[in-house]
């Protein structure tokens, strides 16, 4: 991963000082490179469409503002959508239902309904699913997710694709499952995989390529041609300055490769999420408090698990750095801690920084994919702001959340009123 530019010891951020962001939005704040998007999305797409017809569905759970979604609408980007909620962003930013794939889990009748009303695409995660489906809205297209037993990810809570996870049919199952959705009479499109989120390492996917590949032949000597093959996501992103990115042209070469050789499917789909938006975002926040205890010191910052929960949540790493003391000698170790009250409330442990003081800028890095989209009301904290930056001007996509909101939806029963 490279850094960030600067001068004079100011981090710039797509050519704006951070801290001139924080100071004009006010902390906490995730901001965006609009630029550093657009390039993510069009090197993913030009990297696998070099090899093969490929169709990129951008899983936007790893961020869902609608401006984000605006801009891979433009680009040309289809959607991997995991619920109704996500689906109806999406056409509100623009998508047209065509270019939408829904892939939930566990998914009830009211969704399946919902979700067929809106004539998009479903991909199938169980074999109750495609019988319900049957009653609802036999002639739907769909695609079938298979669990192909092979996993991937920088977490064992992101690993979909081993067996023992919730998720897609077991791949044994397959060729009767897609026997009796052509039974019951639906418009079979494609077969998908997604094997976990943020591996780096390509021969997973290659595996998962291989296993679907061959299905897909056995699929057609049942009568059904796929038009697609869907890889999933979960191509993994350096967090570590040290870390080098994995060979997106080498996966892209290995994986289209298995396809265009065993198969006659002309299309790819490919669903990242992470790896178009994580490294267009950084997080700033404002160092409120320091605390030394002589055997830890503490930079308190104003953000916490609340905004940004991957480091509590998957002891994720993400790098961290002081925006006006860009480059300076570092001083000490210390743990940066948010404002909630539980111990595993940190976002970065044992960092080395430069003299950290009350009223600093922290510049987390990489927090573009599930940061703001994981983010939560913990402790009664307004949801913070989101800001764009493009072509040196900096917009807010997101403003904060207003306090009535936290108690917008609850109900006093009239008896407890006071
Ligand atoms: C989450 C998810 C993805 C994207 O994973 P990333 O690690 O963000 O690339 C793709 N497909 C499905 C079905 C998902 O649930």
């Amino acid at each position: 991963m490279e850094d960030y530019e600067s001068d004079n010891g100011r981090m710039l951020f797509a050519g704006v000082y951070a801290s001139d962001i924080a100071e004009e939005f006010g902390t906490p704040v995730y901001v965006t490179d609009e630029k550093k998007l657009r390039e993510n999305y069009r090197r993913i797409h030009g990297v696998f469409a070099k090899e093969m017809d490929t169709v990129v569905n951008y899983a936007c759970k790893a961020n869902s503002n609608l401006a984000i979604l605006r801009i891979l609408e433009e680009e040309g980007s289809h959607i991997d959508a995991v619920s109704v909620g996500e689906v109806e962003s999406c056409l509100k930013a623009g998508f047209t239902a065509d270019r939408i794939l829904y892939t939930g889990v566990n998914v009830s009748n009211e969704e399946l309904k919902a979700v067929s009303e809106l004539d998009v695409m479903i991909n199938i995660d169980s074999e109750s699913e495609l019988e319900r489906l049957a009653e609802i809205n036999p002639g739907h297209k769909i695609s079938i997710r298979i669990n192909p037993g092979v996993g991937s990810g920088h977490s064992d809570a992101v690993i979909t694709g081993k067996r023992g996870t919730k998720f897609g049919i077991p791949s044994e199952r397959a060729i009767d499952v897609y026997a009796r959705a052509n039974d019951l009479g639906f418009d079979i499109r494609g077969i998908h995989a997604h094997i976990g989120s943020g591996g780096s390492d390509i021969y997973p996917f290659m595996d998962a390529a291989e296993i679907l590949s061959e299905l897909t032949n056995e699929i057609k000597d049942i009568g059904v041609d796929l038009e697609f093959i869907d890889i999933g996501g979960g191509f993994g992103v350096p967090y570590k300055m040290n870390e080098d990115p994995m060979s997106l042209e080498e996966l892209a070469i290995e994986v289209t490769d298995i396809i265009k050789m065993q198969t006659d499917v002309e299309t790819l789909y490919i669903e990242p999420g992470r790896y178009i938006v994580a490294d267009t975002t950084v997080l700033l926040t404002k160092c409120v408090n320091i605390k030394d205890l002589g055997t830890k010191k503490f930079v308190g910052v104003d953000a916490g698990m609340n905004n940004l929960v991957r480091p509590a949540m998957y002891g994720s790493h993400h790098h961290v750095a002081i925006a006006d003391k860009f480059g300076k000698a570092c001083t000490a170790k210390y743990d940066v801690v948010g404002p909630i009250c539980e111990t595993g409330d940190y976002l970065a442990h044992d960092r080395v920084l430069p003299n950290p003081a009350e009223g600093d800028i922290v510049v987390v890095y990489t927090a573009g994919a599930y940061g703001f989209s994981m983010s939560s009301n913990y402790n009664m904290r307004p949801q913070c702001r989101e800001v764009l930056v493009n072509d040196g001007k900096a917009e807010l996509i997101r403003d904060v959340q207003p306090m009535e909101d936290l108690w917008k939806h609850q109900i006093v029963p009239e008896r407890l009123r006071k």
